[in-house]
């Protein structure tokens, strides 16, 4: 484990101010501190956020939807009564999340930008394309785990179980920096890495999630999280399905979302499977023709075919979910 210098500011202002080249940004340190003690992450400097109080928590903005304090513990969002009934995507995605103590302390922030899990890019022995080598070692290797759709030069796969869902709600996140603050839809913070950039997230050196916000339109819709895991805990997603849309008198599909966890470097979303998706009564035809939509693309590795499989029959039952809910 390399040396680094910590601070424990008190506002976000000073924050900011330290967020200098070197410096990394801590939150529960569920992830980040497993990655500076493999060697994988060596930051001269943390800058631990824990001690700025604004932003911590949810709330009901009234016509403005729901905001979540990027320093919200996941545990908050998963156990809260009120939250279920506005937006019950969200504790829903969180419960096969990780464990009890892992969501006492992990953030919503940390979370959402939490590196990867593939065990290639993990091991500090490994020079991986992600960490500047010049080889995917998935490509060839070890692959059950990885992308079946959407990868250029890395096969890793998006880890968290809170980005579909909450994508699927259109969630934006606000970005603040010293020099100013931005929003983007959430989609928009996941990159697959390619080219030059090698990057997994589309924030900049010197720039903190604040919040996240959903917008009030979203809360009229029905939701579902689906997650396939090769153990009932302490699991990332094989496969993960978060569905929204709104549902009818007719029972029929309005402004539906589908987004997928666990098959590709970012939360896997194709917007022509919506598009079928809209006027229909989501019967099982209909789901399994989105599906196969969203997974036309997919090229599956030596290994982990099964995950188009899984996949699509989960589209299937997230899909159906909504309107036998
Ligand atoms: C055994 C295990 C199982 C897990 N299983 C799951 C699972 O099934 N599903 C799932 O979704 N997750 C899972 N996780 C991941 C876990 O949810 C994350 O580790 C946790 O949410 C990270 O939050 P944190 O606050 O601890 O982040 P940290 O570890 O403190 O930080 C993680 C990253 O986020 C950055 N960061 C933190 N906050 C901000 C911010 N406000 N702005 C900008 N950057 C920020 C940090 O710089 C760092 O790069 C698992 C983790 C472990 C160890």
């Amino acid at each position: 484990m390399s040396l680094f210098s910590y601070a424990r500011p008190k506002a976000l202002r000073e924050a900011l101010g330290l967020l200098k080249n070197g410096t990394v940004a801590l939150a529960g340190g569920t992830d980040l501190i497993t990655l500076v003690r493999h060697g994988v992450s060596r930051p001269q400097r943390l800058v631990d956020l824990t001690g700025i109080e604004g932003l911590r928590g949810w709330a009901r903005e009234k016509g403005k939807g729901v905001r979540i304090g990027a320093l919200t513990p996941l545990a908050d969002l998963e156990t809260s009564a009120e939250l279920a009934k506005l937006l019950a995507i969200v504790p829903q995605a969180l419960r096969d999340a990780a464990t009890p103590q892992l969501r006492n302390m992990g953030t919503v922030g940390g979370n959402l930008v939490q590196r990867n899990r593939c065990w290639y890019f993990r091991d500090e022995g490994v020079p991986c394309w992600l960490k500047g080598g010049d080889r995917c070692f998935a490509v060839d290797g070890e692959n059950r785990y990885h992308a079946v759709v959407g990868a250029n030069e890395c096969w890793m796969v998006s880890p968290s179980d809170l980005a579909p869902a909450l994508i699927a709600c259109d969630a934006e996140v606000e970005i603040v920096s010293s020099l100013g603050r931005r929003r983007i839809p959430l989609s928009a913070l996941y990159l697959a890495p390619s080219g030059k950039g090698r990057r997994e997230h589309a924030i900049r050196p010197g720039e903190l999630i604040t919040q996240v916000r959903v917008p009030e339109k979203a809360l009229a819709r029905r939701g579902t999280y689906l997650k396939a895991m090769d153990r009932k805990a302490w699991s990332f997603a094989l496969v993960s399905v978060a569905a929204t849309a709104k549902i009818g008198r007719d029972g029929k599909a309005t402004e539906t979302r589908v987004v997928l966890g666990g098959v590709a470097p970012t939360p896997w979303r194709v917007l022509a499977a919506e598009k079928l998706l809209d006027g229909s009564a989501l019967d099982d035809n209909a789901c399994l023709a989105a599906a196969d939509v969203l997974l036309k693309d997919a090229t599956p590795l030596r290994d982990n075919g099964y995950k188009v499989t899984l996949a699509r029959e989960l589209v299937r039952r997230a899909l159906r979910s909504l309107v036998t809910a």
